[in-house]
């Protein structure tokens, strides 16, 4: 009776123990992993009422009052709270490098024109990368030219236009290209990527672009220029109108890893 008992109570054990060591093992793999990374704390922003409102920290480019902030902005027509294509070009007096840009606009109700003919303006990117605005309602023209495309580099994935009139939002996510400042040629050290949102609708996700956007000659950085440029609108003949134009700069947080060396 005594060895029986004595078996019982070592395979209890046994039991107890590999229970205790899963346990252990289990406990040793639920550890929390933390980066060790130090961080800065992430700065508070009160997001707009809307994803179409400015979020506290937006640069407000045009709130529908006055162009005070572009060159030429007096060409231009205001009124009613939004601005009308009228003359010339526009562009920001400020310069900007990497940004988030909200911009709405509207292409005229009344149809003339057909093709690169009918609500032709654009937003230029670093004052020379275009994002094509354009009437491609019941519109056909060649692919990398309709509205959203990055004009005769890339058609956007879908057309997502809205009617002829009808307010129509751009977001768009921009990273300026980097050169090399020290090579006479033009060395680029990253390309520019852009992505597009229009209408809510994904349309460029982070595209490389090839270069500037011509209509004459083809894509290419033929030339180098500082990080951070203006934003340019183009006047096409077309009275396409603007309103509602902020950006925010893009500015990654920088972590540090912590300082191991142990103290002398
Ligand atoms: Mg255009």
């Amino acid at each position: 009776m005594k060895s029986v008992r004595t078996g019982t109570l070592l395979l209890a054990g046994s039991f107890v123990g590999v229970f205790a060591v899963l346990g252990l093992m289990t406990a040793w793999a639920q550890r929390e992993y933390k980066s060790g990374i130090i961080w800065p704390e992430p700065a508070i922003v009160t997001p707009g009422a809307t994803p179409s409102d400015p979020p506290s920290d937006a640069i407000i480019l045009f709130n529908g009052k006055d162009l005070s902030q572009w060159h030429n902005g007096d060409k231009w027509e205001v009124k009613d709270g939004y601005a009308i294509v009228r003359g010339s070009d526009i562009v920001t007096k400020e310069s900007f490098g990497d940004y988030q840009l909200h911009i709405e606009f509207a292409t005229p109700e009344v149809v003339r024109g057909s093709g690169q003919g009918r609500g032709n303006s654009g937003v230029f990117l670093a004052n020379r990368y275009e994002v094509q605005i354009l009437d491609s309602y019941d519109n056909k023209t060649y692919f990398d030219g309709q509205c959203a495309a990055i004009y005769k580099q890339s058609p956007p994935m879908v057309n997502a236009c809205r009617k002829p009139g009808e307010w129509q939002t751009y977001d768009i996510i921009f990273t300026a290209p980097r050169f090399d400042e020290q090579s006479p040629d033009v060395k680029v050290l990253t390309p520019g990527y852009v992505t597009v949102i229009h209408n809510g609708v994904v349309v460029h996700h982070h595209f490389e672009l090839q270069g500037g956007t011509y209509y004459d000659r083809p894509a290419k950085y033929y030339e180098k220029h500082p990080v951070k440029q203006p934003i340019r609108l183009q006047n096409h003949g077309n009275p396409v109108k603007f309103r509602n134009i902020w950006l925010r700069e893009i500015r990654p947080l920088e972590g540090k890893k912590p300082d191991t060396r142990k103290p002398e």
